[in-house]
């Protein structure tokens, strides 16, 4: 099968990096209280949200992919078994082109292999060329095309604080994701 992968949110443990850093620079902030749009943590720490937009701006700037964490320290495991039985690996993520190189680094260093990595400003481009037969993001935005169609042919909300609001299908964890791929891989056998 073609999986697809976002990365920030899903793989990677973004909200726990940046709430380091801004910590780092004394500005207290509770994970949990992390949202998009960046107003419970401007309220956290007693800032207006446009003022507190510069100091992540800043903050984002200065964020060393190398820093960040996985999600679940079983995912290259996952990801070899996956890969092992034939699976095609994608990450697209709309992370900066500039830092393709540190991203694919980020993942060779936590031996997470795949067969490509998207670095894009609109992912529903890269969702009609790679025919992904599964997909999971954070981001509910990332999961449906303008007309209403899934951008795979199964996608996954993956679940978070910060997104417990948006009606669709979610999982909220690796041993999830990992076994509803089992379970397709198996359907896809039978017929
Ligand atoms: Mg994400």
């Amino acid at each position: 099968m073609r999986l697809g992968f976002d990365i920030d949110g899903v793989v990677g443990d973004f909200v726990s990096l940046l709430s380091r850093k801004l910590k780092s620079k004394g500005y207290n902030v509770l994970e949990e209280n992390y949202d998009r749009r960046y107003e419970g943590w401007s309220k956290e720490v007693g800032l207006t949200r446009p003022n507190f937009l510069k100091i992540i701006s800043k903050v984002l700037n200065e964020l060393n992919v190398n820093d960040m964490g996985l999600l679940d320290r079983r995912i290259p495991d996952y990801f070899s078994k996956m890969r092992a039985r034939g699976n095609k690996i994608f990450f697209i993520t709309h992370r900066e082109k500039g830092i393709y190189d540190q991203t694919f680094k980020w993942l060779e260093s936590h031996e997470i292999y795949h067969d490509g990595l998207y670095l894009v400003g609109d992912k529903k481009e890269v969702f009609k060329k790679l025919d992904l037969d599964f997909y999971v993001d954070d981001d509910v935005f990332e999961l449906i095309h303008n007309d209403g169609s899934s951008v795979a042919k199964n996608v996954f909300l993956f679940g978070h604080s910060y997104n417990e609001r948006d009606n669709i299908n979610k999982v909220f964890s690796w041993e999830e994701i990992y076994n509803k791929i089992v379970i397709l891989e198996n359907e896809k056998k039978v017929f």
